[in-house]
């Protein structure tokens, strides 16, 4: 009785358990027609080995997981920062920040002598009142 190919399969590959190994071996030895097929199916696995071989990544072109990780934090920190800035400018505080824009419009305009006066005369309040108004804005 001869070999069959998952046999000689998992001797090649050192998978048997000790006995079966060296039944195996004994056969091999003493029958041509086995020796044969292993032969061709250890040159089958070279041969895959090799064409594995080829199409496996190099150690370098595989990303290291620590750099992978330091890549995948940096990108939660800018979405963390992205969505801090958009709890900022929620449109729950859109007023605020149109009231707060429209106050530092107010600031630069009164800062200004020519727009201070043109802003006195068309709210039609004192100069005085201006004054004071700004000194208290800051
Ligand atoms: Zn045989």
């Amino acid at each position: 009785m001869h070999l069959d190919e998952g046999q000689i399969k998992a001797y090649l590959d050192h998978q048997l358990a000790a006995p079966e190994k060296e039944q195996v071996r004994a056969h091999l030895a003493s029958c041509t027609q086995c020796q044969a097929l292993a032969g061709s199916l250890a040159a089958q696995a070279d041969r895959i080995d090799s064409r594995l071989a080829a199409i496996t990544p190099s150690p370098a072109a595989v990303p290291r997981a620590d750099a992978a990780r330091a890549r995948l934090q940096s990108r939660i920190a800018e979405k963390e920062k992205n969505t801090m800035f958009r709890r900022i400018f929620a449109p729950r505080y859109r007023s605020a920040w149109v009231a707060v824009g429209f106050v530092l419009i107010l600031a630069v305009a009164l800062a200004f002598p020519p727009s201070r006066r043109l802003l006195t005369v068309s709210l039609g309040c004192s100069s005085a009142a201006v004054h004071r108004g700004a000194g208290q804005s800051g």
